[in-house]
């Protein structure tokens, strides 16, 4: 037996399309699982840190200290780090096109602009400051 790549499901070692969802079961589909699991991680440790950032830097912070350069920087470096991570699950994309998590992709890639949204927020809030 074998597992389909996309749905997951057992399949006959000998098939070559799989009976659930009709993709083929390539021996790509199996030495890609890692690097899923890796993209997915990265994908998820970005998301984590950026909320994070935008509850606690952006949000507690800023409401705190009425949001000085200490804080703006901070949380610069920070979406900084969740860029690093969306581009990194993105270029696990790029390797392996696997169809199982392609819809994270677009998450992946709002994550991203959102990143650079707030980099550039707190950089005018850093200048407007400075
Ligand atoms: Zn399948």
């Amino acid at each position: 037996m074998k597992t389909c790549s996309y749905c997951q499901e057992q399949q006959p070692t000998d098939r070559a399309y799989c009976t659930a969802c009709g993709k083929s079961l390539s021996l790509a589909g199996e030495t890609s699982k890692e690097e899923v699991v890796n993209r997915n991680a990265f994908a998820a440790l970005g998301l984590l840190l950026f909320f994070l950032t935008l509850v606690i830097f952006d949000g507690v912070a800023t409401f705190l200290f009425g949001g000085n350069t200490t804080v703006s920087l901070l949380s610069i470096i920070c979406y900084a780090v969740v860029l690093c991570l969306s581009v990194l699950a993105l270029r696990f994309e790029k390797k392996k096109m696997v169809n199982e998590a392609q819809g994270n992709v677009s998450l992946i890639i709002a994550q991203t602009m959102m990143s650079i949204l707030m980099i550039l927020i707190n950089l005018q809030q850093l200048m407007f400051r400075g």
